[in-house]
């Protein structure tokens, strides 16, 4: 991780498990497959037959709305105490790139320039095998929307061009791995441009007879700059699962309310550091992010956080728990 400010701090940390980004693309349809294999139904559900929600809700004992940041959405209301944001904080653009060396060892790098943008580039796996993907997320205004136009769509060069520059420019770790002969977008479609609103939406409703659940970013949608946002649906899924198998008696209103109160629990802390991340970097995050760049214990204890959400919110959201977590981790793993 590259932080750009008056001094560039670099903090290098090891995750406690390997980590993998994996294109959604090939790994749901890898899910509906083992979902059909163990004896699941797949029906396809078109969003025009969102009028029939109600009567799918009355013929089932739940029904878990988990359709991404589709028209369904509209059957669970924004939630504003829980939506800070009106607008989009980020303009995002990605692509999957050829031509970037992996990062010796394996793992992801991040380029944070407070109030510019950021520049993610995890190793991923897409239908070539192993790239990289590059993430800009621009903050809208600012010199990293460059590479946000929508000409972008239609023009794959112009765009890898642009991220070039870019990188050239904010990362240049990055940079050294490119070879400028190979580099350029995987294929023409392996590239996304939008925004998104955070957003927390009512996590359950009455459907007539029955009841539906939110998850996933039908619930909540982050900017992904932490991308913590699958990390957080799959949570979401594993905890409603439990719920559903330990609860006696119907899947009611009282059911729904009380689970999706417990299902905030888990997802509150993502919610709360993403958006933090979002605005302007918070002085004990700073002093955080400074301590790290010179110290390795500091560094791996705030990168192992990234897996532990709870944890990562407890550690950035007052400076008297900062203070604590960095004394921590130089005690214990002095004492290793
Ligand atoms: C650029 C970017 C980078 C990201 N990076 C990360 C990251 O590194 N880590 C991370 O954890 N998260 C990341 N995220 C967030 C992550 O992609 C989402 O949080 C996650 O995909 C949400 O999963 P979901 O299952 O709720 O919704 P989705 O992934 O949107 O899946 C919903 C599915 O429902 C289907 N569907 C929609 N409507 C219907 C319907 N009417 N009937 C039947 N099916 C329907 C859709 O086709 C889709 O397959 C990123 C997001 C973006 C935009």
């Amino acid at each position: 991780m590259r932080i750009e400010g008056e001094e560039s701090l670099v903090l290098r940390g090891a995750l406690p498990r390997p980590a993998s980004s994996v294109d959604f693309r090939m790994y749901l349809a890898g899910l509906l497959e083992s979902v059909t294999g163990r004896g699941g139904t797949v029906v396809r559900f078109r969003p025009e037959d969102s009028r029939d929600l109600a009567d799918l809700a009355a013929r089932h004992d739940l029904l878990v709305v988990a359709a991404g940041r589709a028209e369904l959405q509209d059957v669970f209301p924004r939630d504003p105490a829980r939506s800070p944001f009106r607008t989009a904080p980020r303009i995002l653009a990605g692509g999957l790139f050829q031509g970037i060396a992996p990062p010796d060892p394996p793992g992801m790098t991040m380029n944070m320039i407070p109030g510019v943008g950021e520049i993610h580039a995890p190793t991923f796996h897409s239908f070539g095998g192993r790239v990289t993907a590059v993430l800009i997320e621009a903050v809208p205004g600012m010199a990293f929307q460059t590479v946000t136009q929508p000409e972008h769509r239609v023009d794959p060069e112009l765009f890898a061009k642009r991220v070039l520059d870019l990188v050239t420019t904010h990362a240049p770790s990055l940079r050294e791995r490119i070879d400028d002969k190979e580099f350029g977008l995987t294929r023409p479609i392996d590239v996304m441009h939008g925004a998104l609103v955070p957003t927390v939406r009512r996590g359950w409703a009455e459907m007539g007879e029955g009841h539906a659940l939110a998850i996933g970013d039908a619930w909540i949608v982050n900017d992904p700059l932490t991308a913590q946002g699958a990390n957080l649906g799959s949570a979401q899924a594993f905890q409603v699962a439990q719920a559903l198998a330990s609860h006696q008696g119907a899947y009611n209103a009282d059911f729904c309310k009380t689970l999706s109160e417990q299902l905030w629990a888990t997802a509150q802390p993502v919610v709360d550091w993403t958006n933090m991340f979002l605005g302007a970097p918070a002085p004990q995050v700073q002093s955080l992010l400074t301590v790290a760049a010179g110290d390795q214990r500091v560094a791996d204890a705030f990168i192992a956080n990234l897996d532990d959400p709870p944890a990562m919110w407890h550690s950035i959201s007052r400076p008297e728990h900062t203070a604590a977590f960095i004394e921590a981790a130089q005690s214990t793993r002095s004492e290793q």
